[in-house]
């Protein structure tokens, strides 16, 4: 895996919420490696590009068609609500601790529920679960 790693905008709350679940073994296989790195002793200083085409999560994905996706118009209204929470523009660049700072500021506990409104994996509750604890380690 090369050094920086490019998200689409609502792939940065997806990482968050990762638990091994995905579209295909390859899929998940792909992001657990990412993922295990950002969760890593250096994670926090990992670098991320916004991008709002197909991204290093993408890459494996049986879904993906080219630069863009089998399911374009669904995957374009999750980025665009979650680049709008987060403040994310294309070609941005932030580290993982940063992103995780944003998201902490810009997301409280149940913005889910419309900012992935049509994700197949927003009733399996693990982002929101990953969310609140995020937020818990927050506190005082
Ligand atoms: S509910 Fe879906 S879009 Fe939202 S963070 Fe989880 S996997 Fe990503």
């Amino acid at each position: 895996m090369s050094e920086s790693i490019s998200f689409r905008p609502h792939h940065f709350l997806c990482a968050l919420g990762f638990q091994g679940k995905g579209y295909s073994d390859d899929f998940t296989a792909n992001m657990a490696r990412i993922v295990d790195r950002l969760r890593g002793p250096d994670g926090a200083g990992v670098e991320i590009e916004v991008t709002f085409q197909a991204d290093h999560i993408c890459a494996p994905c049986p879904l993906r068609r080219g630069q863009s996706c089998e399911t374009a118009p669904k995957i374009a209204g999750l980025d665009h609500r979650h680049a709008q929470a987060l403040g994310l523009r294309d070609g941005a660049r932030l580290t993982w601790g940063a992103a995780r700072a944003r998201i902490r500021d810009a997301v409280p506990p149940g913005a889910l529920n419309s900012l992935c409104a049509g994700c197949s994996w927003l009733d399996a509750g693990m982002c929101e679960s990953a969310l609140r604890a995020l937020h818990d380690e927050a506190q005082p």
